[in-house]
């Protein structure tokens, strides 16, 4: 995987965790017993990539929901259609409708001012990790505020 590839993977998860305030969204919902370590979720699959960057496209989620979840994808989808369904059409909706993914660099610079928003949620190896994606990307262009 390219550089570039992976510093968007990293503020996409950074952007998704941090929103949540690092908790798992889908605490109390079920049987399983949160595990506290939190990784971005993809409501619809990674696979999809002209949404695999998206916002709305992912949610917090402790490693016991997460590994559930990912062999249990009808049971996902209903519950992803039940709790957020308004982001479910969305990406629904652009799911079927075919486009290509929007360029890399375009993606961290919508990405790296949301990231940074989160920062006060990160602990100092994540915040180490985000200053070198910023040095990296220095030139990429931000959309205007
Ligand atoms: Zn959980």
């Amino acid at each position: 995987m390219n550089r570039l590839t992976k510093d968007a993977e990293q503020l996409w998860s950074l952007v998704i965790r941090g929103r949540a305030g690092f908790r798992c969204e889908l605490y109390g919902i079920d049987h399983i017993r949160c595990s506290f370590v939190i990784e971005a979720m993809h409501i619809v699959t990674r696979g999809v990539r002209n949404i695999k960057y998206d916002q709305r496209n992912g949610r917090s989620g402790c490693t016991a929901h997460h590994k559930f979840y990912s062999h249990q994808r009808e049971l996902w989808a209903a519950l992803c259609m039940r709790l957020w369904p308004e982001d479910w059409e969305y990406l629904i909706q652009r799911k079927w409708h075919i486009s290509k993914p929007r360029p890399i660099r375009e993606v961290i610079g919508e990405l790296l001012p949301l990231a940074e928003r989160y920062r006060v949620h990160y602990l100092p190896h994540q915040i180490q990790a985000l200053e070198k994606i910023l040095e990296r990307n220095r030139c990429v262009e931000r959309p205007s505020p």
